[in-house]
């Protein structure tokens, strides 16, 4: 397994709708195995698959002890929504803004080996389901700001000096990025 580079905001990657898997081999299987490594060690919550590059359909989860990964996920949310978090997210290192998000998630996809799975859950999982799902479609929480959240969301990544946090994520990881999605800046512990 190796840890992997995490991409930034202003990678194209980022901004890409990410292709459906099509291939179960074992490629797919380090991918996974690689990206759950990479979460665990900068402590975060969830990690999509553009995030560290690869334009496909993958997340990996870790919330509250429930840990996982699901292959095109498809989502079905509750019409209510629940209160507002704060999230992070580790390709917009430093920034935390309160996002609206569904109250119940209930995803279903496949695993690496292909087989069918279903996951359900309200509040972290949920929340992280939807962060995750979006990342897939190129779209990223400060997108969901609005009015002065998004103001400040937008000057604050404008200003950001990101070429040398990159830097530094590189060499300390976690301890540098301070806000990845889900860890102290949920307030929990993944
Ligand atoms: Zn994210």
């Amino acid at each position: 397994m190796a840890i992997l580079n995490i991409r930034i905001i202003g990678d194209p990657v980022l901004r890409t709708v990410a292709d459906p898997v099509t291939e179960f081999g074992p490629e797919l299987a380090k991918l996974v195995a690689d990206m759950t490594e990479t979460m665990e060690d900068v402590e975060g919550a969830g990690l999509a698959a553009p995030q560290v590059g690869v334009s496909l359909r993958v997340f990996t989860y870790r919330i509250g002890g429930v840990e996982g990964h699901i292959v095109n996920p498809v989502l079905e949310n509750s019409e209510d929504f629940q209160p507002d978090q704060v999230e992070g997210c580790l390709s917009i290192p430093g920034l935390g803004f309160p996002v609206r998000r569904y109250r119940h998630t209930r995803v279903t996809g496949v695993d690496l080996q292909g087989n069918p799975v279903t996951v359900e859950g309200e509040d972290m999982l949920a929340r992280c389901f939807q962060h995750e799902t979006d990342h897939l479609d190129g779209i990223l929480y400060t997108d969901r700001l609005e009015g002065e959240d998004r103001k400040a969301a937008l000057r604050a990544i404008r200003n950001a000096n990101y070429d040398a946090i990159t830097e530094q994520t590189t060499t300390k990881r976690a301890k540098s990025v301070g806000t990845s999605f889900g860890g102290s800046s949920f307030g929990i512990t993944p």
